[in-house]
């Protein structure tokens, strides 16, 4: 007889779309998450040390009261007056740096950058569009063409005639230099926006090289386009040492774009742009959004904010992160297998190569530690364009306990490849 786990998987393989995928080859079935911790149909538990969506713990009280307390309230959209709008876009303003001042709320990662695309058009009248190789912004027709990630991936078209793609800056593979980007800007011929995540996540969880985003910026900036930061993976706090990854390179995009851990797993985004930029977008359309800015998303909002505050979590990134990147780079000096450890607070990639010098992909090692860590009750993925870097972007609430769990699991099973 079908266990319940096997009847789901059929009843989803008959109504879902193909195109959808599960992770890990034995799904994991949960129902029930607490803090880092996911809990599985049958009770039990495994730590989340790769999801950064439920950013101060799944299912945080806190939050999950501000949801509810709201829902049962009102809940209504932007063209009534509320205090929860008032309150969140002025508190998530402040959080950014000047001239950073004016938000648009919206649903998604996706419908951030789609707004932020707009927005630089319509500032500069331009089209075109400098993106990093391998980067991932989201999941409309006009961010799939602004994604190598997926137009160059399987399925994908191809790149557009108004897209310029500029090499990954990875440090630990090279074949880039810093003035990449200025050189796309001048070819380019009229930019409208260089768009960049802060640190990049697709990429294989890369660490931009200091002075990479001032030397772009200026650049693009000369050439007349504007600069956005992608912070949807990096953004409240999970640098450690800043609130936002962009300012660990100290620079002020000119756009900012939010999403995933912003609302915690409710569906939530954000743009936050310049006066300047604002008024070129105000030209008469209205720019409405009927779920984004709800009073329940508002309330969802504050709330993550308040525990970010109250529970002290960047601090907790940064103290937790060194950590972490202390066990994981001690554990390279044990295994050939780890080519580079890498990260900045609880943004974290761990390279697995065959071979040192030549640094040979393992891929295939990278998926089966994972599979395997995740049997062991440890969830985990990969990415990177090779599929061999392991990513740690866990809960913020991820802390020395959990760190040790990881590594001595990590530890065990980098033994089994010599
Ligand atoms: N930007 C980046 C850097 C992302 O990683 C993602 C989602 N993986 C998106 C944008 C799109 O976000 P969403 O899935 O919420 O639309």
């Amino acid at each position: 007889m079908a266990t319940r786990k096997q009847e789901l998987l059929a009843r989803r393989k008959r109504a879902l779309g193909p195109a959808y995928h599960l992770f890990y080859d034995d799904p994991v079935y949960v129902v029930r998450g607490e803090g880092c911790w996911l809990y599985d149909e049958t009770g039990r538990k495994y730590l989340d040390a790769y999801n950064n969506v439920p950013h101060v713990g799944h299912c945080h009280p806190h939050v999950v009261n501000a949801i509810a307390d709201q829902a049962r309230r009102l809940n209504t959209n932007t063209r009534y007056l509320h205090e929860h709008l008032a309150d969140y876009v002025e508190r998530l303003a402040a959080t950014l740096p000047a001239p950073l001042s004016v938000v648009y709320l919206v649903c998604s990662g996706s419908e951030a950058n789609e707004l932020a695309l707009r927005l630089a058009r319509a500032h500069t009248r331009r089209e075109q569009v400098i993106v990093v190789d391998t980067a991932y912004h989201g999941n409309t027709n006009a961010l799939i063409d602004l994604s190598p990630y997926k137009f160059n991936g399987p399925g994908g078209r191809g790149k557009p005639p108004h897209v310029h793609v500029v090499p990954t800056p990875d440090v630990y593979r090279g074949g880039f230099t810093i003035h990449d980007v200025g050189e796309a800007a001048r070819h380019a011929g009229g930019v409208a926006a260089f768009f960049c995540e802060s640190a990049l996540s697709c990429a294989g969880q890369v660490i931009l090289p200091p002075g990479y985003l001032r030397e772009a910026f200026d650049a693009v900036r000369a050439a007349g386009g504007v600069c956005i930061a992608d912070e949807v993976q990096t953004g409240f706090g999970r640098a450690g040492s800043h609130f936002w990854m962009f300012e660990t390179q100290g620079v002020v995009p000119d756009i900012v774009t939010l999403g995933k851990p912003i609302g915690n797993g409710h569906p939530l985004g954000a743009v936050i742009t310049t006066p300047a930029i604002a008024r070129s977008f105000d030209n008469g359309m209205e720019y409405f959004n009927t779920f984004g800015g709800n009073p329940v998303s508002c309330a969802v909002g504050l709330a993550v904010l308040d525990v970010i505050r109250d529970e002290g979590l960047q601090e907790n990134a940064r103290v937790t992160g060194e950590y972490l990147l202390d066990g994981l780079r001690d554990l390279a000096r044990r295994h050939p297998l780890i080519g580079d450890v890498r990260g900045q607070g609880l943004f974290v990639g761990i390279e697995l190569v065959h071979n040192r010098e030549t640094k040979e992909p393992a891929d295939r090692e990278a998926s089966e530690i994972v599979e395997r860590m995740k049997d062991a009750g440890i969830l985990l993925s990969t990415d990177g364009p090779h599929h061999n870097v392991i990513k740690i972007k866990p809960p913020l609430v991820f802390c020395k306990p959990d760190a040790d769990l990881l590594l001595r699991v990590l530890d065990a099973y980098a033994r089994l490849y010599g």
